[in-house]
């Protein structure tokens, strides 16, 4: 099934229900259906070919997610960039990419215009907003206008579909290739996993440029929901729109649920409405996540574990592994057991199966899967084998099939000889009531090679001194753990565009010789 026809099934399954809420203004799916081969065939008048890539510089709109349909539809892939990225960063994926058209939104006039001048691949800026277009742009309402409706392309379920850049967590982004087949695949995983595919109203905070962000466009999209699509995330709009529209499912970063949660108004709007609420992208602290059920008492929540890479999510721990009291012993701590339809194992460095318990990289294979870097055969061959997707996390698997994921293996500290999990240790600092933020990683030391060193924000009003917070990490792990050094911060520690936390740009400083 080419991800094109998803939109034709939410149709018939809808029944002329709400598809899109957007910036006040509501769609149905019977609209979008007529809009979408309109836009492929502006889009093929503009010359677009089969395997054209088309990027897109964009808040989240209702518009954004029609092109997800559109631009295959006409034949060709997607390429959504980053709009936090800077314009040396968009040139890259741009030539990497190749992109011919550029849609850009009313916020990024300016950069798309620059990009225009320096991307030699791309022959048409076309402008996504409403009204009159800037100069040197096109209007795609002008062009929808006039433009007649075109049958589906029915590309191959394994051609290019879209170009997800990775979160840049660890260093560069790369270009990861899903084709039609990975992102169907992935969304029926997705709706195996919810508590219920009924009457969906999912909640965007997440930005389309992102897989994460990006992925309800298609499961949500197959179920018949409705999306509710707000600009970016801001906790304060979120956390009203959630109650305003009735919202049933959401996906955080934890640095999200951090940021709710710790907004002066947090108890005065309604949640009532939400169903699952799934959280994943970057360790949740445990002390976070208890925080949140008791305070959040309606709300279900699942933990996925997944990388751009795998095409979606690869574990999850499901709402009845969250209780306290399960039968069989809390799992809490594990990013839970593999998704319907995929198979984790973990590795040793030969790439051997290791045994129950043991240390070794999570390894992944599914229909989800990349079909590669977007050209770039050696990164590919270095990740991709036999099927497999060795994914560069550290973790372990107990008897029950639960994964526990200790560290990605670049961040994994080696202190003295003995391997030190930086999640562990900033666990162990979450779990203090006065931390509001936390990055722990490896300094170099003389003798021990690397020593543990964390960077903490205290929250707002709350006081600690280095000594408390060491004292208290004694209590919960072994002395080889707890940090030789410590230095607090009074600004938010510096986060990628989807909200993780960017270690290495604080670790960097440390290492003058080590590029992360
Ligand atoms: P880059 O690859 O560019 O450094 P990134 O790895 O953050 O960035 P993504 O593909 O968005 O880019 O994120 C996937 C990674 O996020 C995983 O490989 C893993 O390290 C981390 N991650 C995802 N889900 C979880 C989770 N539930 N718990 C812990 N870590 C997670
Ligand atoms: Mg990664």
């Amino acid at each position: 099934m080419q991800a094109t026809q998803m939109l034709m099934q939410a149709h018939a399954l809808s029944r002329g229900g709400v598809a899109t809420i957007s910036g006040g203004r509501e769609r149905t799916w019977g609209e979008i259906a007529q809009r979408v081969p309109r836009m492929a065939g502006a889009f093929q008048s503009l010359g677009l070919q089969r395997g054209d890539l088309v990027a897109v510089l964009s808040m989240n709109s209702d518009t954004f997610l029609e092109l997800f349909f559109a631009v295959p539809w006409a034949g060709g892939a997607l390429a959504p960039l980053n709009i936090r990225w800077s314009i040396a960063e968009n040139e890259y994926a741009i030539g990497n990419s190749r992109a011919r058209l550029l849609l850009v939104d009313e916020h990024y006039v300016a950069q798309a215009l620059e990009l225009k001048t320096r991307c030699g691949s791309l022959t048409h800026l076309v402008f996504m907003g409403g009204g009159e277009p800037p100069a040197g742009m096109l209007s795609l309402e002008s062009l929808l206008d006039a433009a007649a409706p075109v049958p589906d392309a029915c590309v191959k379920d394994d051609e290019l579909y879209v170009i997800f850049y990775t979160g840049g967590t660890t260093g560069r982004p790369k270009g990861v290739a899903l084709s039609h087949r990975a992102i169907v695949y992935s969304s029926i995983c997705y709706l195996a996993m919810l508590p219920s595919i009924e009457s969906l109203r999912f909640l965007y905070v997440g930005g389309f440029f992102h897989f994460s962000g990006a992925s309800p466009l298609w499961y949500i999209t197959l179920a018949g929901g409705t999306h509710i699509i707000l600009p970016k995330f801001e906790a304060e709009p979120v956390m009203r729109a959630i109650g305003e529209h009735r919202a049933t499912n959401a996906t955080l970063i934890p640095t999200m649920v951090n940021m709710m949660m710790n907004h002066p108004d947090f108890g005065t709007y309604d949640f009532s409405s939400m169903q699952a609420c799934i959280y994943g992208g970057a360790p949740m602290p445990e002390a976070l996540l208890v925080e949140a059920m008791r305070k959040l008492p309606g709300w279900k929540f699942f933990q996925i574990y997944g990388m751009t890479e795998t095409g979606g999510f690869s574990t999850m721990l499901r709402w009845r592994d969250h209780a306290a009291d399960r039968p069989g012993g809390s799992k809490l701590r594990s990013a839970g057991q593999a998704a319907i339809g995929v198979q984790v194992e973990i590795r040793r460095p030969d790439r051997s199966r290791a045994g129950v318990g043991e240390v070794g990289e999570i390894a992944v294979r599914s229909g989800a899967l990349m079909t590669g870097y977007f050209r770039d055969p050696e990164a590919t061959a270095a990740v991709l084998a036999d099927g497999w997707m060795h994914t560069g996390d550290g973790g372990y698997m107990d008897a029950d099939g639960f994964v526990f994921i200790v560290d990605r293996i670049k961040d994994m500290i080696v202190s003295g000889g003995e391997n030190v999990y930086s999640v562990e240790v900033e666990r162990a600092l979450y779990s203090h009531p006065a931390v509001r933020e936390v990055a722990v990683f490896g300094i170099p030391h003389e003798q021990w090679g690397e020593a543990v060193h964390a960077v903490v924000v205290l929250k707002a009003g709350a006081t600690a001194t280095q000594a408390e917070l060491v004292a208290h990490c004694r209590e919960s792990i072994a002395g080889y753990k707890v940090p030789r050094s410590l230095e607090f911060r009074d600004e938010p520690l510096p986060t990628t565009p989807v909200g993780k936390i960017r270690k290495n740009v604080l670790r960097d400083p440390y290492w003058p010789r080590r590029p992360s």
